[in-house]
């Protein structure tokens, strides 16, 4: 092995500069610098490049973490990104979003008091360098292919297999509702933890690759998926899933209580410049308000620390469980903490009050119980212990259900699972359709952009393997 590895005894870990919460609070800017060379090569040199790499196992796309880390400590950058971008269609964003706590990271054996290796970081600064080299460069498929493939959705799953599909010299055209690129990390993903630039230089290199992009393209209303069927080989479905869960609670109706979709949404395409009606006229607008987010989850933290830079006068979030079991990042949860949120943990809503609009939230303490079939203590309501928490926005950041898929898509033979999510088939991710395949966060519910990653090159192979099979099968016909 080399000298240069196994440096986490004498180097402390570091995570680039983080800029201060006092300047955090004012823009939309990333809150992370960039490494310095020197400080990614020594950061990467404490891997002790175990025989059985836990972050790898544990990181859906099963990265070569270590081989990329001794790369980068060695200073071999062009190879660490060969490397890194071998596995992975876009490193330098989930090396800004993963929550690596819960992967790669948080199952680094470095021992305890020691912290792992910062692998999202290293991952960053590997695939952002490249780009500034100009090393990242189109797409030249080796041998081009007549077939086409049509996909519906510009998310990281549709993009991630279109990337794909045209290494191996597919015709790719995708479909998308919206009128920009890039599914949640566009519209859903805040500034502050992912520039827009970053994905919009990505959506450059598909075009320069010759990937065709209908924006604007609804499937369902403007155009149906028996026409997509009759103008691709195959076609992939990655169309996310959208439909936010409610509250029932007496004043959920009221002025003033928003989806946090929405809200994140309308604050995304300011930043980008568009028009935005709702955020204009302060219905989505945190500015001088007292802000409410319910829920505990990434979409929450994303938007309180919205709320924040948008100049609210009070944050709170509230949620039914404490902060050792939120579904949220531990990570965001501190960012948030910092930039001068409030927790209220073990509370939920009772009902929403105000008369022409929200004025407070009755909120109730909660208790946890004990475990129910899922293994999670039960939240049980205290009784008598209500609280009205002030309130002139609030937002409801629940989760989110698929819309009804066949109605949509006016595919009526699509079949879904109990929980609305497209069903396929385990091996070859194909739906009922001939041809038709899904991916991503429809068929896998509610989760993150690396396992929509994964999921879209998973198809793209198996896309592959079905195409060929029928090329094969039509030569063989042809020469009987
Ligand atoms: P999406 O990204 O949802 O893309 C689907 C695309 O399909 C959209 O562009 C949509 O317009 C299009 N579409 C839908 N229906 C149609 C139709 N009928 N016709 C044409 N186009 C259609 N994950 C992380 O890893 N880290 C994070 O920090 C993180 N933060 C998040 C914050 C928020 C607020 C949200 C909501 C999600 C977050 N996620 C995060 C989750 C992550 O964004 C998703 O898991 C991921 O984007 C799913 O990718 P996808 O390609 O399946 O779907
Ligand atoms: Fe970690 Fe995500 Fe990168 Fe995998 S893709 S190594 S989980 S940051
Ligand atoms: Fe290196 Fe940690 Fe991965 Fe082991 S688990 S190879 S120490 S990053």
């Amino acid at each position: 092995m080399a000298e240069r590895m196994l440096k986490f005894v004498g180097t402390p870990q570091a995570m680039p500069d983080k800029r201060p919460a006092a300047e955090r609070r004012r823009d939309f800017q990333e809150i992370y610098a960039n490494y310095a060379r020197a400080r990614a090569a020594e950061q990467a040199a404490r891997c002790s490049q175990c025989g059985v790499p836990f972050c790898q196992v544990h990181c859906p796309l099963h990265n070569n973490i270590p081989d990329w880390l001794k790369l980068t400590a060695e200073g071999r950058l062009k190879e660490a990104y060969e490397l890194s971008s071998a596995t992975n269609n876009f490193p330098e964003i989930c090396g800004r979003i993963c929550p690596q706590d819960r992967l790669c990271e948080g199952n680094c054996v470095i021992e305890k008091g020691f912290e792992s290796v910062t692998i999202g970081s290293v991952e960053k600064f590997i695939t952002d360098t490249a780009w500034e080299r100009g090393w990242v460069k189109p797409i030249q498929p080796r041998r081009e292919r007549a077939e086409s493939v049509g996909i519906v959705g510009a998310g990281p799953a549709g993009l991630a297999a279109a990337e794909q599909l045209r290494r191996k010299g597919y015709q790719v055209a995708v479909y998308d509702r919206y009128d920009r690129v890039g599914g949640l990390m566009i519209y859903g993903i805040p500034n502050f933890k992912l520039e827009k630039e970053i994905v919009q230089r990505r959506e450059k290199l598909l075009r320069d690759s010759k990937v065709a992009f209908h924006l604007n393209c609804e499937v369902g209303r403007d155009v149906t998926m028996d026409e997509l069927r009759a103008r691709h080989a195959a076609v992939l479905i990655a169309t996310g899933v959208y439909k936010a869960r409610d509250i029932a609670a007496p004043g959920v109706g009221l002025p003033g209580i928003a989806a946090a979709l929405d809200y994140l949404t309308a604050s995304n395409r300011s930043g980008l410049g568009d028009r935005v009606p709702d955020y204009e006229s302060g219905a989505l607008d945190a500015a001088g308000k007292n802000v409410v987010v319910i829920g505990g989850g990434d979409t929450a933290m994303d938007c309180v620390r919205t709320a924040v830079r948008q100049g609210a006068r009070s944050v709170k979030c509230l949620y039914r469980r404490d902060r050792a079991n939120m579904p949220g990042s531990q990570r965001e949860v501190k960012h948030a903490e910092e930039e001068g949120v409030e927790f209220v943990w073990l509370t939920t809503p009772q009902a929403f009050l105000g008369k022409d609009r929200v004025s407070h939230v009755r909120a109730v303490r909660i208790h946890l119980g004990m475990p129910d079939a899922t293994g999670r203590q039960a939240p049980q309501e205290i009784a008598n212990s209500h609280v009205n928490i002030e309130a002139d926005l609030v937002l409801k950041a629940l989760g989110f259900d698929p819309e009804d898929l066949p109605a949509m898509l006016a595919a009526p033979d699509l079949d879904v699972t109990g929980w609305g999510t497209l069903k396929v088939d385990g091996r070859s991710m194909m739906t009922r359709l001939d041809g038709v395949f899904a991916a991503g966060d429809i068929v896998r519910g509610a989760s993150l952009v690396v396992w929509a990653v994964r999921d879209g090159r998973d198809a793209a192979e198996r896309i592959h393997s079905y195409l060929t099979a029928k090329a094969l099968a039509a030569q063989r016909i042809a020469a009987e």
